[in-house]
């Protein structure tokens, strides 16, 4: 899995605080912090060393913590990045989202692929279909792996299906139906409805339409 590093830079410091000098350094000097997962951190230091910081330990490798024992300001600057969101916890790690890259901080053991707020999808979401570009709705996102499902009418699985071998077989299977269906968000689907799966990389979520109407009408006064 790969992870992202936070931007090498400085943080803003809280004009208020009167902060002790490895507090301030922590925040002013460039560093970028990589979760490695099981609570570890890689610091790019502002001189450009590479240290490891063991967050829940307080132990770093830099001289400062090993020959002074002092708790240095590299894992001071972990500390402040996960409070203020810039780098995962513990037992977290940061994920590019599979669609746009943006770094999602998800359980180390999390499936792939991972998807941001804005490229997740949910039963109700309308999605656009890579290979063909059509338009569906969605009706189900299943823990359940394409190479898992067979599709009955086909005899073999979503993964083996002649257009999804360009797709990872690993990943979730999606079942979504296509338009002029008027699937509720409580995921109730009419008898009539065929639903077809699909592996999920197949599928992103589609924007909305710019000539759908408001939700409110408008008035003139
Ligand atoms: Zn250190
Ligand atoms: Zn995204």
């Amino acid at each position: 899995m790969n992870t992202t590093a936070s931007p090498k830079a400085p943080l803003p410091v809280p004009t208020t605080d009167h902060l002790e000098e490895r507090s301030r350094r922590a925040r002013i000097e460039p560093m970028s912090v990589l979760p490695l997962g099981d609570g570890l951190y890689e610091i790019e230091s502002a001189s450009d060393n590479t240290y490891l910081v063991d967050l829940e330990a307080g132990r770093c490798t830099c001289p400062d913590h090993v020959f002074r024992d002092a708790r240095c300001k590299h894992v001071r600057r972990v500390a402040i990045e996960i409070t203020e969101g810039r780098t995962p916890p513990p037992g977290e790690i940061a994920v590019p989202c599979h669609d746009c890259g943006e770094p999602v901080f998800v359980d180390e053991d999390a499936p792939e692929p991972i998807y941001c707020e804005a490229h997740a999808i949910a039963p109700g979401d309308t999605v656009r279909d890579r290979e063909t570009g059509d338009r569906l709705t969605v009706v189900d996102v299943s823990d359940l792996r394409a190479d898992a499902v067979t599709i009955r009418e086909a005899d073999c699985t979503v993964a083996d299906y002649g257009t999804n071998e360009n797709y990872d077989s690993d990943v979730p299977v999606v079942g979504a139906v296509y338009p002029h269906a008027n699937v509720k968000r409580n995921g109730v689907v009419p008898r009539s409805l065929k639903v077809y799966t699909f592996p999920r990389t197949r599928l992103e979520k589609a924007p909305a339409r710019r000539n759908e109407p408001p939700e409110t009408p408008l008035r003139s006064r």
